[in-house]
Formats: structure tokens, C-alpha cells, sequence
């Protein structure tokens, strides 16, 4: 598969090997005129650069997960997601690379085509397994454990999007690596959320100065509040406090996955033309939509320096990109 030079040997490295890459990874200033003339100086922190297959805050999050099922022996690992998944593509991935076999549970029928995405995950050797909605819906219950256990014998099963503490404990690291490569020069750390685990894990590894602000790209986020204080609750140490945080809703854009209203095709070509950076059309792109009409409310004031992490996913622009007029 090529593209990366950085290879893991999951399994023998201390935690101080992902640390140590998140060290490496670039913090950009963003030239953005509409929040620059507020006084607002963004950095992209460019995890969708830390790795060329495994990309984003799934790379961390897989980290300990991969880790973990080697050290407990399985030797094939099982997760949930749409056809459109960044969590299963950089798992298929991870399998390949690391010497797992992976088994990929989708929600929904197949379709007459696969998505680029799962044709990725097919081409490094994922099983592809279509559940049926209902039956998908029953994540976390003995019987579709016992379906999928049935099915691809003792398998280790990690919960969608890498939603447990050995993924959130992936994520303090970026936490702790802002904090290092910035020498504490920024208020605040912005990501988009799904399931609040990379908030979580981002929270808890930040100094108790700063504030994490996570982006919710779900419409009707009902208790993930709750889900992110318990994760963060798991993670977080009692030595280094963690930031606090807090979650933006309204900026879901109609939906997770749902095909994109006009105002945000519109702000996608014009972001991407006005400051060259690539979003995708999921999670970085309704983030940016969102700190735009956070700073047009006058959120941060005047000196601000943000973070904004850049979270992958670029691998979710095939199959959306016809959506736009470039
Ligand atoms: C999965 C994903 C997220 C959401 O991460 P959570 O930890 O589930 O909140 C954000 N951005 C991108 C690009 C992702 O792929």
C-alpha cells in the first residue's frame, strides 16, 4: 500500500510512541480574513496529515485499541460504521498493516456499488458484513455479539467510531501535545464531535487553563454531554486537572451523513478557495462553518488564539465532491 513512512509495532510501544508522533505533528497558522479581522488568530493542528492511510483522530484512537486486542491475543478485530466511514477505512487499514484480520459491520443493505471507502477496506482485506438496520441499531447487546461471534468466531469488537476508554486515551495525547509544541500560547482548542471521544481524550490532556469546545455534527445530540464527562471522567488525572469543555450544537448541517444543504456547498468552495485547505464534507467542513458563525456572535474575543484541529476524513470527499461546483 505505500504512502507511509511511520510504522508502528503496536503492541511493544509504551504510550510514549504515539506521544512522540503527536509531537511531530504541524500547526499551521490559517490566513482567514473573516477571522483574522476579528482579532482571531487561528493554528490547524494537521492530524489529517499524521499518517497516509490511517489518517485523523482515528489514528489515536485506534492506538491503544489495536494495542490492546494484540496484547490480549485476538487476532481479528471487528467494528461498526456506514459506507462512508473514517473509523472502518482506518481500521481496514490498521488490520493490514499491523497483521489483523478485520471485520467491518455496516449499517444498512449493500448497495449495488460499494463506496470507495469499502472497496479501501475490501482491497486491505476487511470482511464486509451488512446488517440490517434493526439488527445494527443492537450494538452493545449480548445478541448481536453472539450473531457476530457466531459468524467470525472470537473477535475482538470495538464499539463504533473507537467510543471507549482505550480510544479516548489515544486522544489525551494530542491534548498534551498541543499544550508541549504551543508552550501553553493559545485559550482554546476546537474539533468537531460525533461520539465526543476525541473531545474527551483532548479535554483531559489539556492544562486546566485552557478550554475545549467540540463541535457536534449530530442533529439532536441528545445525551452526549453525558457520554463525553463520563470518557473524560476515565481518562482524565488527577495530577493535571484537564481543561474544561463545552459542546456547540446547531451546525449539523441537516444531519450526520445527509446530503449537503446549499449554504454549506457554498461555504466549502469558497473556504477552500479562500485559504487553501481541504475539508471534508462530514465533520472539518461543519466545524469551520460553525467557528464562522461563532466569531460572526462575537464567541472569542479580540487576541484570541485557537486551535482547530483538523481531524482527517478526507478520505469521505470521494462520492461528495460531485455535490460541488468546484
Ligand atoms: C470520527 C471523526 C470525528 C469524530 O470523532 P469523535 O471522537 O467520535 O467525536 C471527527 N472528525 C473526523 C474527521 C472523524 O473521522
Amino acid at each position: 500500500m505505500g504512502g507511509s513512512t511511520r510504522v508502528l509495532t503496536l503492541g511493544e510501544r509504551p504510550d510514549n510512541e504515539l506521544y512522540q508522533l503527536a509531537l511531530q505533528v504541524a500547526m499551521e497558522p490559517l490566513v482567514w480574513p473573516l477571522l483574522n479581522k476579528q482579532g482571531i488568530e487561528l493554528i490547524v493542528r494537521r492530524d489529517d496529515r499524521i499518517d497516509a492511510e490511517l489518517c485523523g483522530n482515528k489514528f489515536y484512537k485506534l492506538f491503544f485499541n489495536i494495542q490492546a486486542a494484540k496484547n490480549a491475543g485476538y487476532t481479528r478485530v471487528a467494528s461498526f460504521g456506514g459506507a462512508y466511514s473514517n473509523h472502518l477505512h482506518a481500521l481496514a487499514a490498521a488490520g493490514y498493516r499491523y497483521g489483523l484480520s478485520t471485520v467491518g459491520l455496516i449499517r444498512g443493505e449493500q448497495s449495488a456499488h460499494l463506496s470507495p471507502t469499502l472497496e479501501d477496506a475490501r482491497r486491505w482485506g476487511m470482511t464486509l458484513c451488512f446488517l440490517p438496520r434493526a439488527l445494527y441499531r443492537q450494538q452493545g447487546s449480548t445478541g448481536l455479539e453472539t450473531y457476530v461471534r457466531e459468524r467470525y468466531g472470537d473477535v475482538c469488537l470495538i464499539p463504533e467510531g473507537g467510543a471507549n476508554p482505550e480510544g479516548c486515551r489515544g486522544a489525551t495525547v494530542i491534548g498534551r501535545a498541543i499544550e508541549v509544541q504551543l508552550e501553553g500560547a493559545y485559550q482554546q482548542v476546537c474539533m468537531p464531535c460525533g461520539t465526543g471521544t476525541t473531545l474527551a481524550g483532548v479535554a483531559a490532556g489539556l492544562p486546566a487553563d485552557k478550554i475545549a469546545v467540540g463541535v457536534s455534527v449530530l442533529k439532536g445530540a441528545g445525551n452526549l454531554g453525558l457520554g463525553i464527562e463520563r470518557a473524560y471522567c476515565a481518562v482524565a488525572s488527577s495530577d493535571t486537572h484537564g481543561a474544561s469543555w463545552r459542546l456547540v450544537s446547531g451546525y449539523h448541517g441537516g444531519g450526520y451523513g445527509k446530503k449537503l444543504p446549499s449554504n454549506l456547498r457554498n461555504f466549502w468552495r469558497e473556504f477552500e478557495l479562500e485559504t487553501g485547505l481541504q475539508l471534508d464534507p462530514v465533520y472539518t467542513l461543519k466545524m469551520f462553518y460553525a467557528i464562522a458563525g461563532l466569531a460572526q456572535g462575537r464567541y472569542w474575543p479580540r487576541g484570541t488564539r485557537l486551535v482547530v484541529i483538523h481531524t482527517g476524513g478526507l478520505q469521505g470527499r470521494r462520492g461528495f465532491e460531485a455535490q460541488i461546483d468546484w
